[in-house]
C-alpha cells in the first residue's frame, strides 16, 4: 500500500490502516536512528572497464534495527521522501560520506570520488547547494571528491529550479550522475539540458545483455549516446565475467557489481584500497 501523504488516512481499510500505523512506527524509528547514530554507510567501488582499478565508490545507507534486524533502504528511503525526514537523512549521509573520505585521503589512499545518492526534494530545497558547500568546508574535502547521483524522474520535477542548483554544484566542482538512467520517463532531453558527469545504466538493462539481444542493443545505444554528449558511463549490477566482457567491447568506461565487489563495510573497503594500492 501507498501512503502519499498523512491526509489520506481516511481513505485507507481498516487493514491497510494497520500497515498505516507500522509505517508511522518504522518513521518514529527512523527519526530515533538518525538521531542515536544507529545508521551506517556501506561503500562499493566504481571500477574502471579497462584497467581493473577502483576508481571511485558509492556510499549505501544501512539500516541494522534492533529488533526488526536489516531493513532495507527500499523501504525506509520512500518512508524518508514522504516523511520529510529526507532532508536530514541526506544530510548525515553526505557529512559522514565526506568524513570517511578525507580519513582515507588523511591515510594516504589515492584520492578517489565518493558518490552519495539524494534525493528530488534534495535538490528542490532553496539552500541545498551552500549546505554540501558548507559540508565539504567543514569536513575539508575538496569538491573534485564528492559526487551526487540522481534519479532521472527527480531531475524532471520542478525543473528549473533543480537545473540551478545542478548548476550551482557543477560550478562548486562537486560531480553530477543521472542514476537509474533508462528507467526515467524522459531519457534523452536532459541530456543536453542537464550539467551532468555520468550516466549509470540500470542494473534491470545491464543483467541480461549476454541472454537478451534487446537489452545487448540497448545498452550498446545507451553507451553511444551518452559519449556522444561527452558523459562517462557507468554500468550498475555486474554479476558476472561475460557482462564485464560485453562491456569491454562496448567501451562502457566504468562498473559495479557483485562481480568485483559488493557494498560493504568502511573497514572492509579499506582492507580492499590496501589489496590494490600500494601506499
Ligand atoms: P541505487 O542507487 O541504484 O544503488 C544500487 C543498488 O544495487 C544498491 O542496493 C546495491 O547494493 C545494489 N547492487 C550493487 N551491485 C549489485 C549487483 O551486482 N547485483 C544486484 N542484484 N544488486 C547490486 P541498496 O543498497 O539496497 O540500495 C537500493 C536503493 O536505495 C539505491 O539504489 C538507492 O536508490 C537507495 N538508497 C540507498 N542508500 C541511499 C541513501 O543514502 N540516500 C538515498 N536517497 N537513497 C539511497
Ligand atoms: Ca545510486
Ligand atoms: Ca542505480
Ligand atoms: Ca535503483
Amino acid at each position: 500500500c501507498k501512503v502519499n501523504g498523512r491526509n489520506n488516512k481516511l481513505f485507507y481499510s481498516p487493514k491497510m490502516n494497520q500497515s498505516y500505523n507500522d509505517l508511522i512506527l518504522l518513521e518514529g524509528e527512523l527519526r530515533k536512528a538518525l538521531a542515536n547514530n544507529d545508521l551506517a554507510l556501506y561503500y562499493q567501488p566504481k571500477v574502471d572497464v579497462k584497467s581493473g582499478q577502483i576508481i571511485g565508490m558509492e556510499a549505501l545507507t544501512r539500516w541494522f534495527h534492533n529488533e526488526k534486524g536489516f531493513i532495507p533502504p527500499t523501504r525506509f528511503i520512500p518512508l524518508a521522501e514522504e516523511t520529510g525526514i529526507i532532508s536530514q537523512l541526506s544530510e548525515w549521509v553526505i557529512r559522514e560520506a565526506c568524513e570517511q573520505n578525507v580519513s582515507w585521503i588523511k591515510k594516504g589512499f589515492k584520492p578517489l570520488q565518493i558518490a552519495v545518492n539524494i534525493s528530488a526534494s534534495d535538490l528542490q530545497r532553496v539552500n541545498f547547494a551552500r549546505t554540501i558547500n558548507q559540508i565539504l568546508q567543514e569536513t575539508g574535502l575538496p569538491a573534485a571528491y564528492l559526487e551526487l547521483e540522481i534519479t532521472e524522474n527527480s531531475v524532471m520535477q520542478n525543473t528549473e529550479d533543480c537545473i540551478q542548483t545542478m548548476n550551482d554544484l557543477r560550478e562548486m566542482g562537486v560531480s553530477l550522475s543521472i542514476d537509474d538512467f533508462g528507467t526515467g520517463y524522459s531519457s534523452f532531453w536532459y541530456l543536453r539540458k542537464f550539467p551532468i558527469n555520468h550516466l549509470k545504466i540500470d542494473q534491470s538493462f545491464v543483467r541480461d545483455v549476454t541472454t537478451e539481444s534487446g537489452n545487448a542493443k540497448i545498452v550498446k545505444a545507451m553507451i553511444q549516446l551518452a559519449h556522444t554528449f561527452g558523459l562517462k558511463v557507468v554500468a550498475e549490477g555486474v554479476e558476472e565475467p561475460e557482462i564485464l566482457q560485453f562491456l569491454t567491447e562496448e567501451n562502457c568506461d566504468y562498473y559495479q557489481g557483485y562481480y568485483f565487489s559488493r557494498p560493504t563495510t568502511s573497514d572492509n573497503f579499506e582492507k580492499l584500497l590496501e589489496m590494490t594500492q600500494t601506499i
